[in-house]
């Protein structure tokens, strides 16, 4: 008989995890619990009466490097390729980037002139950063917060400003607390590589490439710089679900996993709300913290590790205006913590993705983010902060910094606690210490999901795949 997998959580991390499962030769009988009413954790999409789409999660993915060629790859398989809306490189959502610095927008800079002479919100040409770094000394921490790091190699600004800012709309994290080595992993390689950051990005690393498609040489060939799906990201987790169902694996919601036992056999027992199941083997694909909850007391210490790693909470405030022009035309802007904390950055959605507009004529959909790493000190405590109060702030950050006087027409209200989880200094260990754990006392238990190697959503359907072929092989 094929053995059991039971994938806990059904986030994009447990969905993608199923996907690699039934695609397997030799597919075991693959089963997954999820506590609350839907698939697809974060990834959340309203769909209005009128075809407006309003993204309270992720709103546009990469399709660069191995894992987004990956991503793309099984959007094609599930079927999506013509759902797909992309961002070529030449589009205004592509070029243009805001920091509001100073009570004012300022295109991030680039080309060579932005190189050679000083582009506000900066004092220096960049070029002068650039040759820093080529001229630095490497490294020698093990590991060192992105700021330090930043700071070390390009120069005080572009570690306040740029950096600072790039980390709170990633992360919504603080660039002086987040680890270099967890968070860029890039970054901190080509360093250590070639001792300077730019050489080694430069220079490449060799990197093994993903699944191609139809869809990743498209991508390459219109320089793609992200992209979306017709019907919102949910379209994603909803063809997933749909794949698997198929393919005869059992989605039961409103399961959520309360503890997991080891049997004399070595089988687990997972206890959930109301019964138990078993599998010979568990895909975690749950946040770190609740994976603790659920472990028995002979794994404590790993419950331990897995309780340190943070997480912040953000809220997303969707406005649609009628009748509005933006100032200026791009992706977005972001907000260093130095100009305000609570305000992370606004998201122009109708740039990058006017097909989410709907029927209505003239129509500008914006997403302002809060809080992050800085949401407890701006805004209280995130289980009880009100809709009124973080929507008048997203009202008035939008007045302020874009000159929209208008009250939006429509307007959604989300605070996810916990949505992201923060790699602090230090969490290259924090994960070592875990996988040695778990190899040291032969848990047939696989960690997969945002809180460990990644938080995209490409990093996230990443883990999966590699924990599915640790377990069946990498030909599964
Ligand atoms: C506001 C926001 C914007 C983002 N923007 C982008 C973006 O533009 N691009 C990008 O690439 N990434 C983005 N991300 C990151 C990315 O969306 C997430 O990191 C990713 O979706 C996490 O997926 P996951 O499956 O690992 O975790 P989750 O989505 O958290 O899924 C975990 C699942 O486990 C379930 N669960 C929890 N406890 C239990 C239990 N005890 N038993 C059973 N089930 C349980 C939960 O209900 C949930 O469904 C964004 C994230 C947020 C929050």
């Amino acid at each position: 008989m094929a053995p059991t997998v039971a994938v806990v959580g059904g986030g994009i991390s447990g969905l993608a995890a199923c996907y690699h499962l039934v695609r397997s030769p030799h597919p075991p009988k693959v089963l997954l619990l999820e506590a609350g009413a839907r698939l697809g954790g974060w990834l959340q999409s309203t769909r209005a009466a009128d075809g407006a789409v309003f993204e309270h999660g992720p709103r546009g993915i990469r399709p660069g490097g191995a894992a987004g060629t990956d991503t793309l790859h099984m959007v094609s398989e599930l079927g999506l390729a013509g759902a797909v809306l992309p961002v070529p490189g030449d589009h205004p959502a592509s070029r243009n980037r805001f920091l509001y610095v100073a009570g004012a927008l300022h295109k991030l800079p680039s080309g060579l002139g932005a190189l050679l002479r000083p582009v506000p919100p900066f004092s220096r040409a960049l070029l002068w950063s650039g040759l820093r770094d080529l001229l630095a000394p490497a490294g020698t921490e093990p590991d060192e917060t992105i700021h330090a790091f930043v700071r070390r190699r390009f120069g005080p600004e572009v570690a306040d400003i740029a950096v600072d800012s790039l980390c709170r709309g990633v992360f919504a994290g603080d660039c002086r607390a987040l680890s270099v080595r967890s968070c860029f992993p890039l970054l901190f390689q080509a360093e250590r590589r070639r001792r300077s950051v730019l050489l080694g990005l430069a220079l490449g690393s060799g990197k093994e490439r993903g699944a191609e498609s139809g869809l990743s040489r498209r991508a390459r060939a219109e320089r793609w710089s992200q992209w979306s799906l017709r019907g919102g990201m949910q379209t994603l987790p909803e063809a997933l679900a749909q794949f698997l169902r198929e393919r005869g694996v059992e989605l039961r919601c409103h399961q959520p996993l309360r503890s997991l036992r080891r049997r004399h056999d070595g089988r687990w027992e997972l206890t959930l709300a109301d019964g138990s199941v078993t599998a010979d083997h568990v895909v975690s694909a749950l946040p770190a913290a609740a994976l603790a909850e659920a472990l028995p007391a002979e794994a404590a210490a790993l419950a331990q590790e897995l309780r340190r790693i943070p997480t912040v909470s953000v809220a997303v405030v969707n406005l649609q205006y009628e009748g509005v022009a933006l100032p200026v035309t791009g992706f977005g802007h972001l907000v260093p913590s130095s100009e305000d904390g609570s305000l992370l950055g606004i998201v122009y959605d109708s740039v990058a993705f006017p097909q989410h507009d709907g029927a209505a004529a003239a129509s500008l959909r914006l997403t302002v983010m809060l809080g992050g790493a800085w949401f407890e000190q701006s805004f209280g405590d995130p289980a009880a902060a009100a809709p009124e109060l973080l929507l008048h702030r997203a009202q008035a950050a939008v007045r302020e910094q874009l000159g929209l006087e208008p009250a939006p027409t429509r307007s959604i209200v989300r605070v996810h606690q916990a949505c992201i989880p923060q790699y602090t200094l230090g969490h290259w260990q924090r994960t070592e210490r875990i996988s040695r754990f778990l190899a040291e006392h032969r848990l047939p238990l696989s960690l997969i999901g945002a809180s460990y190697s990644g938080v995209s959503v490409n990093d996230c359907i990443a883990s999966a795949k590699a924990a599915v072929g640790r377990l069946l092989g990498p030909q599964h």
